[in-house]
């Protein structure tokens, strides 16, 4: 038989420990710094992260910060217009701070370590694509191929295809 559940904290107590010890204040704090390392992080690496690459970049800062919690903030900065999406067609979803996507620019993603880098500049000859009539209001381009390191790293081992 189901039974209506009469408070979203059943099974709470001992689900999450932490919450006999902290006061509200403490959480908050918590909560504060943990955001506030997110946010460093992503502007120290400087470029969109994928939310296993916004951990490990958090790590530094706060050592025992995991991923639920950098899943957790992810949205709620979504949510407060802090950090975007990065749209790559059939890709994982990478995060990049608002104040970046502001600014008009696109995204290389590199094939060998999936990492994505911001491209500063962009053609804007597309107009002239277009056949006679056309007229072209936007443009959605994302660069791939191999980063500055996988390249390298390629050269280095020429056998190795890929
Ligand atoms: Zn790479
Ligand atoms: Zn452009």
């Amino acid at each position: 038989m189901p039974q209506p559940t009469s408070s979203s904290h059943a099974g709470c107590a001992h689900a999450h420990p932490v919450h006999a010890r902290a006061t509200p204040a403490q959480a908050g704090e918590r909560n504060t710094r943990q955001r506030t390392a997110i946010r460093a992080a992503m502007a120290a690496e400087g470029r969109p992260l994928s939310p296993p690459e916004v951990l490990q970049a958090a790590q530094k800062l706060v050592p025992r910060i995991g991923i639920a919690t950098v899943y957790r903030n992810i949205k709620a900065m979504v949510e407060a217009g802090e950090l975007v999406a990065v749209p790559l067609p059939g890709d994982r979803v990478y995060y990049e701070l608002a104040d970046k996507a502001v600014h008009h620019h696109h995204h290389f993603r590199c094939n060998q370590c999936e990492k994505v880098f911001d491209i500063h500049g962009c053609d804007d000859t597309f107009a002239t694509l277009l056949p006679p009539g056309f007229v072209l209001t936007t443009h959605d381009v994302t660069l791939y191929g191999l980063c500055a390191a996988c390249s390298a790293a390629a050269r280095v081992r020429p056998g190795k295809k890929r």
